[in-house]
């Protein structure tokens, strides 16, 4: 089961990849299937490059640590913000960072991320909130916005606290907690999506002088309808993301 769990999860980090929500940086995580005191990560590489197991760290979720402490691969800096959000919600199995361009505008713009179309129902409707890790910062670390301490970690992941599954970070990008790979992959890259689009409706209504009150996205119930959708349509979508990887020459095959 953790083998195919492995394996799922290099999937989930090649799509990622392919639609552009990773490219050299940022990580995807998912929580052992029936220890959920554990949970894994590729070592410090590439997303598109991780080949095999061997490229898998296994960390604690109680510290972030692993749990060889003779394993010499290097893993994620960032690994906290992984295991601060496994320690506190149980039935979060996957975890998805990244620094995707579309969305960093909505970081440090004030302008809040909202759902326009009926793929991005999971995110919240009042704006989905955004975390300033420069707050997190306690000597001697430096503030260079990374998630770097479990206290940094900690502080991220209360911002999942109401449910909500998308956190915005200032000047670095977002975080995904969901309930399995196949889910934080789909939140990752329609949050993308999403944000590319709010991003040029707001530039023709600009374009045609129009105000942003012109701006018509989900309502709360139509958000809430499809956020419960998500789950039976999902297996669609992914289905045909492992066929798009598998097709590529650039991502390694077992
Ligand atoms: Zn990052």
């Amino acid at each position: 089961m953790l083998k195919g769990e492995c394996y799922k999860s290099i999937h989930g980090s090649h799509i990622l990849h392919f639609h552009h929500v990773l490219d050299a940086y940022g990580h995807l995580s998912f929580r052992h299937p029936m220890n959920p005191s554990l949970f894994y990560m590729a070592r410090s590489i590439a997303p598109a490059l991780i080949a095999t197991m061997n490229d898998i760290i296994e960390y604690r979720v109680s510290d972030g640590e692993p749990t060889n402490p003779n394993n010499s691969a290097q893993g994620y800096i960032e690994r906290y913000i992984h295991s601060e959000i496994y320690c506190r919600f149980p039935d979060i199995n996957a975890v998805v960072h990244s620094h995707a361009e579309s969305v960093i505008p909505f970081t440090i713009s004030g302008v809040p991320l909202k759902p326009c179309y009926h793929m991005a129902g999971f995110l919240n409707p009042d704006g989905v909130p955004v975390h300033d890790s420069a707050n997190d910062v306690v000597a001697p670390n430096v503030p260079d916005l990374l998630v770097r301490n479990m206290y940094m970690g900690e502080a991220l992941a209360k911002r999942f606290d109401d449910g909500n599954k998308v956190t915005l970070m200032r000047g670095h990008g977002y975080t995904v907690a969901a309930e399995s790979i196949e889910l934080a992959v789909f939140y990752a890259i329609y949050t993308q999506k999403n944000a590319a689009i709010q991003t040029a409706a707001v530039g023709l209504i600009a374009a045609a002088g129009g105000s942003m009150q012109n701006l018509r996205l989900l309502n709360d119930d139509e958000a809430r309808e499809r956020s419960a959708s998500v789950a039976t349509t999902a297996k669609r979508a992914w289905d045909l993301w492992v066929v798009e990887v598998a097709d590529s020459t650039l991502y390694p095959k077992e």
